[in-house]
């Protein structure tokens, strides 16, 4: 067993020199009220100073580590990185934005200590972002909230949580490729509470989600979790084939008993555009699950690490 820090912070970083001191300063007041502690900080392929700032810190402070990867493999392999790398009895998952703010910590470990394996931080609000960000994300829990059924995913949090080291070693035993965090964690079903917080605007840099990459992430959180969309089809099937075979009925009863002609080169172009429509979409949903498949059996590493002062994961890797 390794002498386990209270608390470890994790920290995906990608280009955060700027919010780093700044993080570090409100973060470890914090976690020094609380106990011992450790802040492990990932670069996600930074190509800014954060691996250097990462190194001054460790130099200084040697509560501070890091794990630097070779490239940008995303923000879900950083925190995968983080979660298997980190060797406290209850683990935080963190954006270096200072969005989630450190002072929610202490509550959030106050009520796993109560009985929680999981304990995730609700935004009550959003400061300084924008309106198309605020509609996205709420149109994407809800979308995900319908297509996921077998356990309850919370809505509105982000990945700000802490983790039970039960639920921590739970999530490292997770081996798949495509990952979407949040739901891995609600999947493995422990106890879970909520504390409700405001979300603060960024200090620093750039929001590295645009609509393209949450879309991106929509993919992976509803094909990793559901195969409602493959069903899809099968339901359109079945539907389209009635009405056409209702369609087909009318048409004949019209031409042998009431002698009416369809004209309808309008209604063959629509419907025929329609189904093609149809077809290529539910290609498109298929093809969607054959790549991660593709993806699932080549077993790549999830991420390669160019530099750590972490010590060997305890997790997967
Ligand atoms: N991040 C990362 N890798 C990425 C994208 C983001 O490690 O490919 C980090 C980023 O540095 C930040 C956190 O993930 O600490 C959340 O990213 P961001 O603040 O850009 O997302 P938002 O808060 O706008 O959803
Ligand atoms: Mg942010």
């Amino acid at each position: 067993m390794p002498d386990r820090p209270l608390v470890s912070a994790v920290v995906p970083c990608l280009n955060e020199e700027q919010s780093l001191p700044r993080l570090r300063e409100r973060l470890v007041p914090v976690l020094e009220a609380l106990g011992t502690w450790q802040i492990l900080l990932v670069d996600d392929g930074s190509t800014d100073g954060t691996l250097d700032v990462m190194r001054a810190m460790h130099t200084e402070d040697p509560r501070i580590q890091y794990v630097s990867f070779s490239r940008n493999f995303g923000h879900e392999a950083a925190s995968t990185a983080g979660l298997a790398h980190a060797t406290g009895t209850w683990v935080v998952l963190i954006d270096a934005d200072l969005q989630d703010p450190p002072e929610v910590i202490a509550e959030l470990l106050a009520r796993g200590q109560e009985g929680f394996d999981v304990v995730t931080a609700r935004r009550r609000a959003r400061a300084g972002e924008r309106m198309t960000k605020k509609l996205t994300s709420a149109l994407f829990y809800r979308a995900l909230a319908l297509a996921v059924s077998d356990f309850e995913l919370p809505l509105d949090t982000g990945d700000f949580r802490i983790l039970s080291r039960r639920a921590v070693d739970g999530f490292n035993r997770m081996p798949e490729r495509n990952r979407f965090v949040r739901g891995m964690i609600a999947w493995s079903g422990f106890r879970t509470s909520e504390v409700v917080y405001d979300r603060e605007a960024r200090v620093a840099g750039e929001t590295k989600y645009g609509p393209l990459q949450l879309v991106a992430l929509a993919l992976d959180a509803m094909t990793g979790f559901s195969t409602v969309p493959l069903r899809l089809s099968s339901w359109l099937g079945f539907a389209i084939t009635g009405f056409a075979a209702l369609g087909a009925m009318v048409v004949v009863v019209q031409r042998l008993f009431f002698g009416l002609d369809i004209e309808g080169y309008a209604f063959q172009t629509v419907s025929m555009l329609f189904l093609g429509g149809v077809q290529l979409l539910m290609l498109g949903l298929l093809g969607e699950y054959v790549g991660r498949i593709y993806e699932e059996v080549k077993r790549r590493p999830l991420y390669l690490v160019a530099e750590s002062t972490a010590g060997r994961p305890e997790g997967v890797d």
